[in-house]
């Protein structure tokens, strides 16, 4: 049993407006209170779009709720002439305590580098919020059985330069694009492989200290259903969790997994 605390991690993506954001998390809260949720032996937390923010903010705040919020991505600036970015003091002014960054969605939508997704998450720390890192393969790379490579390359890109008690801070989450919405979830096997992989390149490349602290999450079609079985594998601290997390009971439940 290790001392990393659980986090089970709601990536909403583009959905939901602020009015049915508070009506989910609302629900969220009930559906954790009806269960006499733990949040000691689970952090719960909710991704929602940018706009949806203060109206979490609110509900949480006004009903001193121990759900955390965070944003889905962050801009490397400061502030200036950036149209259509949000800064790391915008969200921290909101109350975000975590940001995402490097999604599969964004690498490919948006042509994000492990380079770029690296900026990020030192933006997203000295800040004082926690990065979330995104890594994971493509069906091709996965058929090819270089997988454990390739999200290995990914993370040291990202963390180039990094301290050992940096990277303990941040977490870092394994999502198979091909398993990411489809349905089709990796096996609690397939997904302890690479993230058990991944604490051991952590702790070859910074120490134990540093490979014991960092949580890695799964993420791809966890869902109820199967969140027990991987919870189960040693590596694995938590899901990121996309369509299962856009109903209060489901994700209520994923939290529950313990
Ligand atoms: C995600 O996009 O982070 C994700 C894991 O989505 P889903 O759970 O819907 O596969």
């Amino acid at each position: 049993m290790s001392n990393r605390t659980p986090l089970m991690a709601g990536n909403w993506k583009m959905n939901l407006d602020h009015l049915e954001a508070n009506h989910l998390v609302q629900g969220l809260a009930m559906a954790l209170s009806d269960a006499g949720h733990d949040y000691s032996k689970c952090e719960v937390l909710v991704i929602p779009p940018f706009t949806d923010i203060r109206s979490v903010q609110t509900v949480v705040e006004a009903d001193g709720l121990d759900i955390k919020y965070g944003a889905q991505d962050v801009s490397i600036h400061d502030n200036g002439a950036y149209t259509g970015e949000i800064s790391t003091s915008m969200l921290t002014k909101l109350g975000c305590t975590y940001v995402v960054m490097g999604h599969s969605e964004r690498r490919e939508y948006h042509n994000e580098s492990d380079e770029l997704v690296g900026a990020k998450a030192r933006k997203v720390l000295d800040a004082g919020m926690t990065p979330i890192l995104c890594c994971g393969e493509a069906l091709e790379v996965r058929k090819a059985g270089t997988h454990v490579e390739f999200v290995l390359a990914q993370i040291r890109a990202a963390l180039a330069g990094w301290s050992a008690e940096d990277v303990a801070k941040i977490v870092i989450a394994y999502e198979p694009i091909w398993a990411i919405g489809t349905g089709e979830t990796a096996t609690a096997a397939d997904a302890q492989e690479v993230c058990g992989a991944i604490r051991e390149a952590l702790r070859a490349d910074y120490g134990d200290a540093t490979a014991e602290a960092t949580r890695i999450l799964y993420g791809g079609s966890a869902k109820p259903a199967n969140i027990k079985e991987l919870m189960a594998e040693a590596d694995i601290d938590g899901a990121l969790v996309g369509g299962a997390s856009l109903k209060a009971d489901s994700f209520a439940q994923m939290a529950g997994f313990y």
